[in-house]
């Protein structure tokens, strides 16, 4: 017997992006159910994320949206969604500082926000909370203002595994109760998608487990399209070895820049300027080219012991050290990492997803009554992200897709008994699945080596060819793989859930690499180098039965009257 719920607004995935759309929807009068499969607002990547938020509030030297908006359309290389760019850089602003009055803490010199330079921006723009602490910070002040709200629900544990459209539009999800192994059905006027990206379809990334693109096979089985796809952004300093628990894996970045970090091959001899990018002792080299010569480096078989390169701070004065990293340097010796004496081991990793579900400026996607937010949209970014844009985006587009599905709450309530009827057909069928065989998660490792290898920084047809072929191997072992049937806390059926849709997304990343046959952004194709102007347009993917199909989009533009 299915629990069944009723909600004006159903959010999915309880981020920073999903707190913000429920405290948004809220506010309106709306009820929300605000959901997520591991713990809400504790979870996904907000959490994670340590440092920097781009917005144009001008703290630190003067600044306009506009000079925001300029960046990061030349850092999406002609393929970002204006429009949507727009809202973003021109609302961050205000967003910082209503985080800020609801006590994020961010980091203040004397009287202002003090704002890093990052990479790409043309000024000082990116605020954060002193070390380390912007993730956790926005995710507990966001919790803060959820648990005000008597309307908004919250629920852990419970896994969405279809959503329910009906006359056209969707009007619901089944999921999963992790904890007591049942289903639950949930009627709503609207639905937000905030599941967050997919990186941990790649076996090295940043991502926490359950970052595997549930959101985008949620939409797109249920009718939506989806844009973008192939742009998947590899951060190429991520940290490899050795092991590190609750720290950032792309903290080395900004220490890296500042301090000098000299990245070192397997012989301990730099590198960089065999690939044209010499690093003349002051360490800049740019992301692309970073990943490219480590790619190479590891390839020739002079890659560090975990098949990375190695970056050395040991020629930095300890004193120097200290200061820089602040209470840092204490969180990595207990670690066991002492810097003065060791260099460590770094690689490209999975980091962020520029592509997701395709909206309009309501963040409405293509299914209606369907609305993404956060790292769930796809275009924002077009072909490659700016540093700090991703927690913009949870704050801009949360409160923008928490207001448009809130503003359908006075329609009438769906009723969805019979329409969820086959999808919830889907997770009983799956718990009869008790036989041995390949376990899910052997099947998931699986998946994540076709995409490290063949989907990865750098792609070739033949590989991108192979990738599809064994991803639709993976696909027919599906039925087959056992669930260990209806239970409480069974990780099993969580992780054969999860696997049916990595492989379906996966086979969307794949495809839409493999039809672009250009190198543009975080897409590089080995055997097509360079950026092919022909090619300047969105991929759209839909689903047509078993079919991925792709087809070209206009990106959209803002008229030249309004970028100035
Ligand atoms: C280590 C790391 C560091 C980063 N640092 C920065 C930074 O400094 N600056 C910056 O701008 N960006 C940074 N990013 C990127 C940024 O953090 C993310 O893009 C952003 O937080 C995404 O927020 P979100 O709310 O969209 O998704 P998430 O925070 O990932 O939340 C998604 C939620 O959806 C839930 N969910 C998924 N599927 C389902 C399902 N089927 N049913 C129910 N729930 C589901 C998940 O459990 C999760 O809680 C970083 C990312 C990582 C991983």
């Amino acid at each position: 017997m299915t629990q069944y719920l009723e909600t004006d607004v159903l959010i999915i995935g309880a981020g920073g992006a999903g707190m913000y759309a429920a405290i948004a929807a809220a506010e309106t009068g709306a009820n929300v159910l605000l959901l997520d499969k591991s713990i809400v607002g504790r979870s996904g990547a907000t959490i994670m994320a340590q440092m920097t938020v781009a917005a144009a509030v001008g703290e630190e030297e003067p600044d306009d949206w506009r000079f925001h908006l300029k960046d990061t359309i030349a850092a999406g290389r002609d393929l970002v969604d204006e429009p949507l760019a727009r809202i973003l850089c021109q609302r961050a602003p205000e967003k910082i500082w209503q985080m800020d009055e609801w006590g994020v803490g961010w980091a203040r010199s004397g009287n202002h926000l003090t704002q890093a330079h990052a990479p790409g921006h043309d000024r000082k723009r990116c605020v954060y909370v002193d070390f380390l602490n912007t993730g956790p910070a926005t995710a507990r002040t966001l919790r803060n203002q959820v648990r005000k709200y008597d309307s908004i629900r919250r629920v852990s544990d419970l896994i969405v595994t279809d959503l329910v459209p009906q006359d056209g539009r969707a009007a619901g999800a089944v999921a999963l109760h992790l904890e007591s192994g049942q289903t639950v059905t949930i009627a709503a006027k609207a639905t937000v998608i905030a599941t967050g990206g997919l990186t941990s379809m790649y076996n090295r990334n940043s991502a926490s487990a359950n970052m595997g693109g549930d959101g985008y096979a949620l939409g797109l089985r249920a009718g939506a399209e989806l844009i973008d796809m192939e742009f998947v952004q590899f951060f190429p300093i991520g940290h490899l070895a050795p092991r590190m628990t609750g720290m950032d894996p792309i903290m080395w970045d900004p220490f890296r820049y500042k301090l000098g970090g000299r990245l070192l091959n397997g012989n301990m001899e730099e590198f960089t300027q065999n690939y044209g990018a010499p690093e003349d002792g002051k360490y800049v080299v740019t992301r692309d080219a970073a990943t490219y010569a480590i790619f190479k480096e590891v390839e020739a078989g002079r890659g560090s012991p975990h098949g990375g390169a190695w970056l050395s701070f040991e020629h930095i004065a300890e004193a120097d050290l200290r200061a820089a990293f602040g209470p840092v340097i204490d969180r990595l010796a207990d670690n066991g990492i002492d810097l003065t004496k060791m260099a460590i081991e770094v690689a490209p990793i999975a980091h962020y997803h520029m592509g997701g579900l395709r909206t309009n400026d309501s963040l409405a996607t293509t299914l209606p009554h369907l609305f993404a937010t956060g790292e769930a949209v796809g275009g924002a970014n077009g072909a490659n992200r700016l540093s700090g844009n991703a927690i913009s985006e949870v704050f801009v587009f949360g409160e923008l897709a928490g207001r448009s599905a809130a503003s359908l709450r006075h329609g009438a309530m769906p009723n969805i008994r019979e329409a969820a009827a086959p999808y919830l057909a889907v997770i009983v069928e799956a718990a009869t699945r008790t036989s041995d065989g390949t376990a899910p998660t052997a099947a998931i490792a699986a998946l994540q080596n076709i995409m490290q290898q063949d989907v990865g920084p750098f792609r070739t047809a033949e590989g991108l060819r192979r990738a599809l072929a064994d991803l639709t191997e993976l696909t027919d072992l599906l039925p087959d793989l056992p669930t260990g049937g209806a239970k409480a806390f069974n990780q099993q059926m969580a992780d054969w859930f999860g696997l049916r849709n990595m492989v379906l997304v996966a086979r969307t990343v794949a495809t839409a690499a493999l039809a672009r046959t250009e190198s543009r952004g975080a897409h590089q194709r080995e055997d097509h180098p360079g950026l092919d102007e022909a090619w300047t347009y969105n991929q759209v993917i839909s689903l047509n039965g078993d079919e991925i199909q792709s087809s070209r989009g206009e990106v959209r533009r803002l008229a030249q009257e309004e970028l100035v």
